[in-house]
């Protein structure tokens, strides 16, 4: 007996037959299709180190963080000018101004960026400036906002719902592909579970990497930081990802020479720029892992 509304992973190639690979038959077995942002390149052998702050709070702020996630061996700069809070009265973001400070800071570090969009009808202007849309947890079912940021054409971050399944989670990539764009990677961001709230923010779902990689061709990275939610598992958190065959990780960084600032949002998941440089010296010394992920696929 099937129940209505639910689904299960044999019902893929009917729900997102443009990516699913059991449909899409032409991608060898363990082939990703490789995503382009500018240089930066998801799926391809080397996992794509994406970094920033949480929000864009300032100027100064923001470059600092930019050349310390830079000089780490970032290759992309995360930060959000548009901020989902739990509460209205909290932060929401610099909106635009934010925009354009990341703009600066890519013009300084070369470093291409993804920034959140929450409201379809900011597609339009977020795509200006940003090299990638990143579409939040708490969005990933929001259809008219996949639909218009489909209808960009630009790369789009497409992070998992923090309780979604893998195929409401697939589901919401297909939206994109329908409007043509198949520049989408999907993010692990850690799910609503026992025992999250008792020692970190989420339950981080190393599993579904493999899952997902059998049943899409779409990269997909892990964000340790909200998986997380604990400056000191963010290191072990994102190793594990690359392990589990992760094609790269987006983390949260704060600047913490005296006198920085601490971040108005997400402050207790922050990593210094020293932390993040011992992840990506991880990466570096596992450059074996694409030939090891090929190895143990039989
Ligand atoms: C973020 O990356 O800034 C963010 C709000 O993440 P999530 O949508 O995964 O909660
Ligand atoms: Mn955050």
């Amino acid at each position: 007996m099937s129940i209505a509304g639910i689904v299960g992973l044999s019902d893929l190639p009917r729900i997102c037959p443009l990516i699913s690979r059991r449909v899409q038959t032409s991608f060898e077995e363990d082939e990703t299709r490789v995503v382009a942002v500018g240089k930066v390149k998801f799926g391809a052998e080397r996992p794509v180190v994406i970094a920033g702050p949480c929000a864009v709070e300032s100027e100064e702020q923001t470059l600092q963080v930019a050349r310390a996630v830079k000089a780490a061996g970032a290759e992309m700069l995360r930060g959000g000018a548009f901020k989902p809070r739990t509460s209205p009265h909290d932060f929401q973001g610099l909106g635009v101004e934010g925009l354009r400070i990341l703009c600066e800071a890519r013009r300084e570090t070369g470093l291409p960026v993804v920034t959140e969009v929450m409201d379809p009808r900011l597609v339009e202007t977020v795509a200006e400036y940003a090299d990638m849309l990143q579409i939040g947890s708490r969005n990933m079912q929001n259809y008219p906002l996949l639909i218009e940021a489909g209808k960009s054409g630009k790369p789009v971050l497409l992070k998992r719902g923090m309780a979604a399944s893998v195929c409401e989670w697939l589901g919401a990539a297909e939206y994109l592909a329908k409007e043509g764009n198949l520049n989408i990677v999907l993010c692990e961001r850690g799910i609503k579970a026992y025992p999250s709230g008792e020692y970190s923010r989420n339950v981080l779902d190393l599993s579904v990497i493999p899952a997902v990689k059998a049943e899409t061709f779409l990269p997909v990275i892990v964000d340790p930081s909200h998986a997380t939610g604990v400056s000191s598992m963010v290191e072990s958190a994102s190793c594990a990802s690359i392990a589990a065959g992760s094609h790269g990780l987006i983390i949260e960084v704060a600047c913490d020479h005296p006198g920085a600032a601490k971040p108005r949002c997400d402050a207790a998941q922050a990593i210094n720029p020293e932390t993040l440089r011992t992840i990506v010296q991880f990466i570096d010394s596992r450059a074996d892992i694409g030939t090891m992920r090929r190895a143990y696929a039989v």
